[in-house]
Formats: structure tokens, sequence, C-alpha cells
């Protein structure tokens, strides 16, 4: 049977390297639509390549750019953030693979979830700020989430050896970012220039700056509480530098059973685009001689407090992940604009959640003001000119 698939942020790194992958898998597997924010160079070639009945431009500048140049082709033009929507519900669709950066991309996941579509989501952030919702949309509609985030994928496929009830604990593995090796001294000092690079994966500034901090293990942490539906006592880190082992489930019985390949997110996009079914693929096959010996600590959460504060959001839920994520992102901002040091980052995050109250059960609304009020707090914080952040 064929499948037609929407990708949501078709120009990213996730976004192209699933365009290789669906290309790879043979005429069953169909882009439908693509959608991008502003590289409209790529997303024409991809067009031209591709040949998608629907493309959505999400900045609504460069649409009519778009049509100057694949005008002659027959394909729906849609823009701004409602084409993003739009492409997401469109009846045709059987999989929607979303990789837009940021939360820019969950009202477009909740409107598939509402068609019960299944989703490969590879980016964080819905289900950081609204895994509940979304979980819960799908369930209702009977769409299926599939993760595309390596370390999730790896539980996932890891879940199928057992049942929901036999897991004894999920454990997520972290390369450890660029500053695995600093004490606290050293991160007091980093810079940014230290901070863009990341030792096993190539991704981009924002995450890179999110493995740094831990800030993306922590957003993973969260995001395993809402896929597995775990609650956080039962979710652990692990520090494994190579980056082999993505991620690992243990059983009541005792037993462990990891997911292992090489550091490729082609592997993941393949096997959520196929579920829950295996075919060969252009992952580079992982040769255990090669790697030799694997290592594992556990993670300094005195250094990482970004961590910490991750497993206290997944326990309380609501919209306290809401604050999580926009603060972070509107400190991470900063600190890249240079306004801000590297440990101000988490220092910013703190503050925005120590003045938040809780809600839980709320509505997409209610969760996108949180985000605004959290942007808010850490404008007001720099601009009072706090000396003991700034
Ligand atoms: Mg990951």
């Amino acid at each position: 049977m064929e499948k037609k698939i929407a990708i949501l942020g078709s120009t990213g790194s996730i976004g192209t390297n699933a365009l290789r992958v669906i290309e790879s898998l043979g005429p069953e597997y169909q882009v439908f639509a693509l959608s991008a924010h502003s590289n409209i160079e790529l997303l024409a070639q991809q067009a031209k390549k591709y040949k998608p009945d629907f493309i959505a431009v999400t900045n609504p500048r460069f649409a009519q750019e778009l049509h100057d140049l694949i005008g002659d082709l027959d394909v729906e033009i849609l823009s701004g953030p409602e084409g993003l929507v739009q492409i997401a519900q469109l009846d045709d669709i059987d999989i929607v693979l979303a990789a837009v950066v940021g939360s820019a991309g969950l009202p477009a996941l909740l409107a598939a979830a509402e068609k019960g579509k299944k989703l490969a989501i590879a980016n964080k952030e819905p289900l950081v700020i609204a895994g509940q919702l979304l979980l819960e949309k799908t369930k209702k509609n009977g769409g299926s989430i599939i993760p595309v985030d390596s370390e999730h994928s790896a539980v996932f496929q890891a879940m199928q050896s057992g049942k929901h009830e036999e897991v004894h604990k999920i454990i997520l593995t972290a390369s450890g970012g660029p500053f695995r090796k600093f004490s606290l001294e050293d991160i007091e000092n980093a810079t940014l220039e230290q901070a863009l690079v990341h030792p096993v994966w190539d991704m981009g500034p924002k995450i890179t700056i999110d493995s740094a901090t831990m800030m993306n293990k922590a957003f993973e942490v969260i995001e395993a509480r809402w896929l597995f539906d775990m609650p956080s006592e039962k979710l652990d880190v692990l520090i494994h530098p190579e980056s082999i082992i993505h991620s690992l489930v243990e059983f009541v019985d005792g037993s462990i059973i990891a997911q292992m390949g090489v550091p490729d997110m082609c592997l993941p996009i393949q096997y959520a685009l196929t579920y829950p079914n295996r075919v060969p693929g252009i992952s580079r096959r992982l040769r255990l001689e090669e790697v030799g010996s694997l290592t594992f600590h556990k993670p300094n959460m005195e250094i990482f407090r970004a961590l910490r504060l991750g497993f206290e959001v997944a326990r309380i839920g609501g919209t306290t992940a809401v604050v999580f994520n926009a603060a972070n992102e509107a400190a991470v901002e900063e600190f890249m604009a240079g306004r801000i040091k590297f440990v101000n980052i988490v220092e910013l995050i703190e503050y925005c959640l120590n003045k938040h109250s809780n809600k839980n059960n709320v509505s997409l609304e209610e969760l996108l003001e949180t985000d605004i009020w959290a942007r808010k707090q850490v404008k007001k914080y720099l601009q009072s000119g706090n000396k003991s952040i700034i």
C-alpha cells in the first residue's frame, strides 16, 4: 500500500535526511507535501526533484519568491503558519513527519492528531510543551505517534520486547555534549564558540547549545514521560560518550534491552516511516569490532543543573514544561547574541520556573499564553539589569 508523507520542515537537517530516506524506500513512499520557513532556494530544488502536490511556506514574505521559482510546476503553494496546519490535515496524507524548529509545528501536529494520522515527531518542543494534549488527541482519534528523536526511537524499539507494565526503567543515553569533562569553574567561563562544537552529532546552533547545558536531555526526559506514559521515577539518564547505544529499557526481570547503531538520523527516520516493518536502508552499518569498547557513567547533576530541573518538570507537567522550554529559547537567544554568559541560561530558566504557578490540563491557547509570559519574564529580568545574572 502506498504511503503519502508530509514533511513539515523539509529544508532542515532532519527534513533533508528524510527526503533521502524516502527516496531510498522506493515508490511505495511518496512525498506528498513539503514545508519550509525561509530557505526558498532549497525548497524549490526539493519541489523540482520530489514533485509534491502541496507546499507550505510558513513565512508569507517568501511565498511569492517560491511562486517565481517553480510557477511552472503542478503544485499548490500555501503561505503562512495556517498553511502548515492545512497540509497536516490533508485527507490523502498518511504520515506527518514533523521537524519544524521550535513550537511552530505544534498547531499542525494537533490538527493531524485530530485526523488520526500517524505522526513521526522529530523535534522536541511539541512533546515537551504539549505531550499530554498530543497523546490524548492521538489516542482518541485512532492515530499513533512514532518518535524520531534517536533516544526515543531506541526506547520505542526496545519496548517491542516487553509490555508497558513490565518496564522497570527507561534509560536515556547522553553523549554528554561538548562540556562533558568540564568542572563547575570551566562552565563559569564557557564561551559561545566552545558551546557550538558538538563531539558526535552535527546539528543546528540552538540544539548544540542545548546539549552543552544538557537541556536537550532534560527535554528528552519530559518527552519520554509522555511518549511512553512513564512516571519520572522510572526515567534515568546515563552518559555514554560513544553514542552507539541510543537508549535502553530495563524490564522487571532484570533484562536490559539496548538499541545500537552508528549516530545517523537516517535510521530512526526510516524506522518511524516503515514501522512495524524493517527494510534495508541507507544508514551506515555498525561494526562493533571497530568501536571496540563502550563506556558509561552517571551524569553530574550539580554541574548540569538543567538535567535535574528536567526530572522535576517531567514530574510536575502542565504549564511548567512550557515555561521550561520558552525560558530556555529566550535565554539561548540572549547567549547567542552575546548578552549573557553560558551559566546564565539555566539561572534564567530557574528564575522563570520559580515565578510560575503551574496549571494542568490546559488548552493550546493557554499553553501559548504561558510561552509568551515566560519569554517576557526573561526580557524583563535582563532589562531590570539584575546584577546577580549579568
Ligand atoms: Mg536526541
